[in-house]
């Protein structure tokens, strides 16, 4: 028998607003610990909570984004349970009045149509953080921060409707392309401001319903999440083979063995004890702020994609991979290809030389990326390949020297002497030096290896460092070599 894996998934991302969803701290990451603290955040008695009015905002461009309805009248509820980094012993929440419902999240891939269906897009408040390591007396103390304590969330929930890993982490990765595109979150994976929790179950294929699933947590990298699934649908798949049953649970993600561990068995709704927040009026849309909003979006992720290979004739796999693989590279690439006037000669730049430096430096945003090499200068750079004034070859040496020193490329050329050389006479007495050297590959080229014209042209374009226009040296050569026979 074989089996078929149901995936869905439970994704959390903080709102990039600039203070909390239910007070006026600050949002900022990486401050000293508790140092954006207040009452209500701290969950002191009597400490009232006032929702955020841009947070909402994000919520909703979230939910128009997904293709979701907006609920014009929505609930926040208390979330009961204990834990450290919890001080009021509740989240605030919503629960059975989300702000939006019944979306869905459509792609192509390897030529397939897949439709991901977005149950619901809900706010929430984000929990402190407690802190095990760093400290001297870690081994017998625990620490909490609250800076994280009161963060705006949304949390969005799909349908079971995905059935690969694979699949899974594509979608994960065109969910975030869209949540940085909109505005909303950073998409920074790594500092938890987008989470994944994956569901998973696997069924003989063919089955019409579910089967029993595990949670998986912890899943901080679109690699983890598809290798975590992958494990866990071997590991479910194994014990339904051996006769066994799954076991509802949550289980977390060990990135250093490679597989996933039981941590605890998965709580029930009725667990957490939900009910309206009394001090929290319901929240309610008028259709004017909704259509507003929508109104106000911008141009989504897969719309990007598809005017990249319409307009500038980009391959599809390229513009796809400026769209999704870092938040902010398509904004980079369409600066520079706007400022250089040559988009496809941008797109080879960015997704050539450009990540090539940034997978060698560890450059890790497309920030830092730009506060090293802004988009005028790269274009600077494409526009003198663009016309001709240096080499292929060249440009790349120019831009090793760019990225190391900041100068722009013009002045790196300049002084160092690597315009390309077009000049016919410069290039027709390099060739006949060339030709006068290699006796053999000249022979052997007019006896009918005509392959060796290659390594002709190659010795051509060695002995000016690189620097002729190489159609220049093709044509001249041949009429060389043509002429004297
Ligand atoms: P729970 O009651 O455990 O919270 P929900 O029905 O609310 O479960 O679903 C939570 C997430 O799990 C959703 O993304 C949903 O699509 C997914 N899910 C639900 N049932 C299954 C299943 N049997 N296999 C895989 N995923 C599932
Ligand atoms: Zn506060
Ligand atoms: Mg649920």
């Amino acid at each position: 028998m074989s089996y078929e894996p149901v995936i869905g998934l439970e994704i959390h991302a903080q709102l990039l607003t600039r203070s909390k969803i239910f007070c006026g701290c600050s949002t900022a990451f990486g401050a000293p610990p508790n140092t954006h603290v207040c009452p209500v955040c701290l969950g002191l008695p009597g400490a009232l909570p006032v929702l955020n009015r841009q947070a909402v905002d994000f919520a909703i461009r979230t939910g128009l984004a997904l293709g979701c309805r907006i609920q014009s009248r929505s609930i926040f509820a208390r979330k009961n349970y204990f834990y450290p980094d919890l001080p009021k012993g509740y989240q605030i929440s919503q629960y059975e009045l989300p702000v939006a419902v019944d979306g869905a999240l459509e792609w192509t891939s390897d030529g397939q149509t897949r439709r991901v269906g977005i149950t619901r897009v809900h706010m929430e408040e984000d929990a402190g953080k407690s802190l095990h390591e760093g400290f001297a007396d870690a081994a017998r103390r625990s620490y909490v921060d609250f800076n994280r304590s009161g963060v705006p969330l949304v949390e969005i929930v799909t349908e079971p409707d995905l059935r690969s890993a694979a699949d899974a982490a594509d979608f994960f990765e065109r969910l975030r392309a869209i949540l940085v595109r909109i505005g909303v979150n950073d998409g920074n994976m790594e500092e938890g401001s987008l989470r994944c929790d994956a569901n998973v179950s696997v069924r003989p294929a063919g089955a019409t319903t579910l089967g029993t699933k595990a949670e998986v947590k912890n899943l901080n990298s679109f690699r983890f999440l598809q290798k975590a699934l992958e494990y866990e649908i071997a590991r479910q798949t194994e014990l339904l083979e051996e006769g066994g049953t799954v076991t509802q649970e949550t289980r977390l993600w060990d990135a250093a063995a490679g597989v996933t561990v039981s941590m605890r068995s998965k709580e029930e709704a009725h667990d957490y004890r939900y009910f309206p927040e009394p001090d929290l009026p319901p929240l309610v849309i008028d259709d004017a702020r909704v259509e507003a909003t929508r109104a106000a979006l911008p141009e989504l992720p897969a719309a990007r994609e598809a005017r990249y290979v319409a307009e500038f004739g980009l391959p599809k796999t390229d513009a796809a991979t400026l769209v999704l693989r870092m938040p902010g590279l398509d904004d980079y690439f369409e600066a520079t290809a706007q400022a250089s006037g040559n988009p496809r000669e941008a797109a080879n730049t960015v997704l050539g030389l450009v990540r090539a430096r940034m997978n060698d430096e560890g450059i890790g945003s497309v920030d830092a990326l730009r506060a090293k090499l802004p988009e005028a200068r790269l274009a600077e750079l494409i526009g003198l390949v663009t016309r001709g004034e240096i080499s292929r070859p060249v440009a790349k040496d120019v831009f090793d020297r760019m990225f190391a020193s900041g100068e722009p490329a013009a002045a790196i050329v300049a002084r160092e002497g690597l315009a390309q050389i077009d000049d016919e006479a410069a290039i027709t007495a390099v060739i006949a030096r060339v030709l006068a050297e290699q006796e053999d590959a000249v022979a052997q080229y007019r006896g009918g290896r005509t392959a060796t014209f290659g390594f002709l042209v190659g010795q051509v374009m060695r002995a000016t460092g690189g620097k002729a226009n190489p159609k220049r040296v093709n044509a001249l050569l041949r009429q060389a070599l043509e002429a004297e026979s």
